[in-house]
């Protein structure tokens, strides 16, 4: 019943919304007034007040395990708001927001157990509205009875492309086609450091990276090309669907202080022992979770024996990936972890027939990385050492190929 009255709002809002627009006709993106909202607690429960220089159509559904409130909207700006400012509540284990869809945003709050929608209200504010949303605590038999993603069929994860294995290994004969993976953005911000945010500066080093390896003739595909939010099995779909020879996810993710500094390469591994590797691994699938992506196994677009196999032949050239990638960044000068190659069960790296590491170009958490990591002259000579390690692969790997055929 409760999961209908959230359709309900959807349905109430979007109607005249869309049925308003005239084609052409530009419409200002809504933007979120922090100043005027606020995530907080009240007497009875949590109250989600959010103040818009617009009405927005808008939706509310709750989802379990752990238990979170999302509210959907059609695009708002939340650029000026951040949710540490915004949440008061000691009722909200975690709270985010930010692009979600292609002109869709969404917040997510993660609840310290089981509540209910008691009301919503949009009324209107001066020349905006504000979305009012009350919440009270239930019994986990009556929120485990409302919870759960409301059917939509515009915002299904991207299915897996279709998979033709095996992929026909490069030899060179043709440009390399490399996958970039600016890893977080959207309302998974990523690690955070004063004003700097993980999801904007791997996005701004990897347009930078692909600009290089594009002058060295190869060809460069990014998962995502602006801020937005993009599932971790999307971003597989996506190298797939670009025929990628190699798949490089960016990161400068933060760890407690003193447990990681220097740039570091990961290799996947299902079942790593590494406390940092679990931790990040972690965080990333975690940020997944809290979004509201219902995650689809890849892995099953595979037959497993079929997968096996193809691992099999991918691992060494994964290995080798990732050795070019630590000699030419520690040949650049460049600081590495001191363990410069490491495992983790990263899901992005998932994929059994493309090499895929993960670099963490540095840790937001450490200020020296920090340091590093907005230098423009440091960026280009890691980019530049990138670019040399996937050339020296490349070549290694395509004389390895030609020698297998034959
Ligand atoms: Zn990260």
């Amino acid at each position: 019943m409760r999961r209908l009255l959230g359709m309900l709002f959807a349905a109430l809002m979007l109607a005249p919304m869309t049925g308003g627009l005239v084609a052409g006709e530009l419409t200002a993106l809504a933007r979120l007034d922090p100043t005027a909202s606020s995530v907080a607690d009240s007497a009875e429960g949590l109250g989600i007040d959010l103040t818009i220089d617009q009405p927005v159509p808008y939706r509310v559904f709750f989802l379990a395990d752990p238990p979170r409130v999302v509210v959907d909207f059609r695009e708002v700006e939340f650029a000026a708001a951040s949710p540490a400012a915004l949440d008061r509540s000691a009722r909200v284990r975690w709270l985010g927001f930010g692009p979600y869809r292609e002109g869709w945003s969404r917040l997510v709050a993660e609840l310290d157990g089981p509540y209910r929608l008691q009301s919503a209200a949009e009324p209107r504010v001066g020349g905006g509205a504000r979305i009012s949303l009350r919440l009270v605590p239930t019994s986990a038999e009556d929120f485990a009875a409302s919870a759960g993603a409301p059917e939509d069929p515009d915002w299904a994860v991207p299915e897996a492309a279709p998979v033709e294995l095996p992929k026909r290994r490069q030899d060179g004969s043709r440009p390399l086609v490399v996958v970039l993976d600016p890893g977080h953005g959207g309302l998974d911000p990523g690690a955070e450091a004063g004003n700097l945010r993980e999801a904007h500066l791997t996005l701004s080093f990897a347009r930078e990276l692909a600009e290089v390896l594009r002058r060295d003739g190869m060809i460069v595909e990014l998962t995502r090309g602006d801020d937005s939010f993009v599932p971790l099995e999307s971003r597989i779909s996506i190298a797939r669907a670009a025929g990628a020879d190699l798949f490089l996810s960016l990161h400068a993710d933060a760890l407690e202080e003193g447990i990681a500094t220097g740039a570091t390469i990961y290799k996947l591994a299902l079942d790593a022992s590494e406390r940092a590797a679990g931790l990040l691994a972690e965080r990333h699938d975690r940020a997944d979770l809290l979004a509201g992506v219902d995650l689809v196994n890849q892995d099953d677009v595979l037959a497993t024996v079929l997968m096996d196999m193809t691992r099999l032949e991918t691992t060494p050239r994964t290995d080798r990936l990732a050795a070019r990638l630590a000699e030419a960044i520690a040949g650049a000068g460049i600081r590495l972890h001191r363990h410069p190659v490491q495992e983790a069960a990263f899901s992005v790296l998932k994929a059994p027939d493309i090499p895929s590491v993960l670099l963490e170009l540095g840790f937001m958490s450490s200020p020296a990385d920090r340091e590093r990591l907005v230098d423009p002259v440091w960026r280009a000579a890691m980019a530049e050492a990138i670019r040399a390690a996937i050339a020296e692969w490349a070549a290694q790997d395509a004389a390895e190929a030609r020698l297998v055929r034959k």
